[in-house]
């Protein structure tokens, strides 16, 4: 058995054969352990995917703000039109009230 320092909080004469630092529980089992090339396979796998799963996410963030900004715009537009065609329709009630000009 050998001591030496955690590698996580420096701690020194921490047995080389213990699984978890004294100190700061640091995984020095796991640490050990050298990666097998499955190993550093699956993480290069799982960053990879980790990263296109942003994308994508950011992607559809994207997405959908723009159908948002479209489905607004296409309310304000709605509401726009709704409000033309109400004071088109004010106009023409109020020339019903209108006297006929008969100057001539
Ligand atoms: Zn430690």
């Amino acid at each position: 058995m050998a001591l030496i320092s955690c590698p996580e909080c420096n701690r020194s004469g921490v047995s080389s054969t213990t699984n978890a630092c004294p100190g700061c529980g640091f995984n020095i089992y796991k640490h050990r352990q050298k990666p097998s090339l499955s190993e550093i396979w699956k993480d290069i796998c799982e960053r990879t995917e980790r990263k296109f799963r942003e994308r994508e996410w950011e992607k559809n963030q994207k997405e959908i703000k723009e159908r948002e900004k479209k489905a607004h715009d296409a309310h304000v537009d709605a509401i726009i039109s709704g409000i033309k065609m109400a004071e088109k329709n004010r106009r023409e009630e109020q020339r019903k009230y209108i006297k006929p000009d008969i100057s001539d």
